[in-house]
C-alpha cells in the first residue's frame, strides 16, 4: 500500500487500503492507554487491519 493510498484512507477512511472496495466494516474497538484500536475487515479481499485513534483534544461536557 501507497503513501498516497494510505493518506486518503486517514483523511477518509471508508474503503479498503488494499484493494479499494468501499464494502468494510468496523467491528471492535478497545482502548489501550492513550490510543484506541478499530478492528476493520474488508468484505471483498477479507484483509483485516486495525485503525489507530490518538486523542486529539477534549472538551468539557455541560
Ligand atoms: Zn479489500
Amino acid at each position: 500500500m501507497g503513501v498516497i493510498v494510505t493518506e486518503s484512507y486517514i483523511d477518509h477512511p471508508y474503503f479498503c487500503p488494499w484493494c479499494e472496495h468501499g464494502a468494510i466494516e468496523a467491528t471492535k474497538l478497545e482502548a489501550f492507554e492513550n490510543m484506541v484500536y478499530q478492528w476493520v475487515r474488508c468484505d471483498k479481499c477479507k484483509k483485516e487491519w486495525h485503525d489507530i485513534y490518538q486523542l486529539v483534544n477534549y472538551e468539557e461536557i455541560e
